[in-house]
């Protein structure tokens, strides 16, 4: 069994003080979804965790969904229910309720936050790829403030997210999509409850008043080593009226540009056209069936 200290953190400055006393031995625990669980099978991660450092008693600072100006602020430790009911995220970026509607269950969906989701660094994280369509930022506060960093950038390796010892994830920032641009996300899960997606893709569009594409968006999850945008597809959709064989087209990009950065693998076989099944998915949910 592994031992630690629990910590009750009351204010965002207690937070990173705690953390750069244990040195990177300690860690935060928000709703506990995941990390609870690892901890659980003792996943090797933790094994020299020193302390548990509980968020949760932080929501009056860190539980928001907030929309100023062209931008929308969404705290560490709002949960997937609240994205999901949120009439903000439903107006401007519909997608991310989606993602967050398609979590676990609703219990997991009560206690998971996007802090967690988005620092437990799992590709196949579903709030992920809504966020890296939307070139999301990452708010982190240390011990001497706060810093911004690409969403994208804060990846920094498979599995890995870029936090010193004394941080933490304050808040992601993204801004409204266009007004009139529609989205869509598909996901590919085990069969089994509760399955964490395989591959899952979220998508945007919007089209002009001759009925093109002048605005789109296209991010995967699980098929690159960090999590990315695929401008490559996006390209193809510009300029082009809806249509089966456009979505064809994009979802064939899409798993081109997934060999290109990986190369083939054992799983190709299998991920290639299943990449292509659920890009054409997410944008016929962006355009409606008539283009199925
Ligand atoms: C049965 C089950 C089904 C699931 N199904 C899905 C699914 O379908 N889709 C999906 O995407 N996920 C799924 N998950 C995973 C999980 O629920 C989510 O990833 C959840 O959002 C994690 O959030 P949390 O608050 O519980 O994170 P925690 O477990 O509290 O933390 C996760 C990690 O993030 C770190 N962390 C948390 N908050 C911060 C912060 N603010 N700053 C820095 N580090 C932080 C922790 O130290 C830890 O390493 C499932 C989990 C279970 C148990």
């Amino acid at each position: 069994m592994f031992k630690y200290d629990y910590y009750r953190a009351e204010t965002p400055d207690e937070v990173c003080e705690v953390l750069a006393r244990y040195q990177g031995k300690a860690r935060i625990v928000a709703g506990g979804t995941d990390i609870m669980v690892q901890i659980r099978e003792k996943d090797k991660r933790w094994k020299e965790l020193e302390c548990l450092l509980d968020l949760s008693f932080l929501e009056d600072e860190l539980r928001y969904i907030r929309e100023e100006g062209d931008q929308i602020h969404i705290g560490a430790l709002t949960t997937h229910t609240d994205l999901e009911r949120s009439e903000v995220i439903k107006r401007w970026i519909p997608f991310l309720g989606k993602a967050a509607s398609t979590v676990g269950s609703p219990q997991i969906r009560n206690r998971g936050t996007i802090g967690g989701s988005i620092c437990n660094a799992s590709p196949a994280a579903d709030p992920l790829t809504p966020l890296i369509a939307l070139d999301a930022w990452t708010v982190i506060r240390g011990r001497d403030g706060e810093r911004v960093v690409t969403l994208k950038d804060f990846y920094t390796g498979q599995g890995k997210v870029g936090l010193k010892e004394d941080e933490f994830v304050k808040e992601f920032t993204v801004r409204k999509l266009p007004e009139g641009t529609v989205t869509g996300f598909a996901k590919l899960g085990r069969r089994k409850a509760l399955a964490i997606s395989r591959l899952n893709v979220s998508a945007a569009l919007r089209l002009d008043e001759e009925g093109r594409i002048d605005f789109a968006r296209i991010a995967p999850g699980c098929i690159f080593s960090t999590p990315d945008r695929v401008e490559t597809a996006e390209n193809i959709l510009i300029g082009r009226k809806p249509s089966e064989e456009l979505w064809r087209e994009a979802g064939k990009a899409v798993s081109e540009e997934m060999i290109r950065r990986t190369g083939i693998r054992w799983s190709t076989e299998y991920k290639q056209p299943a990449v292509e099944a659920i890009v054409e998915d997410a944008l016929i949910e962006c355009c409606g069936s008539q283009f199925a």
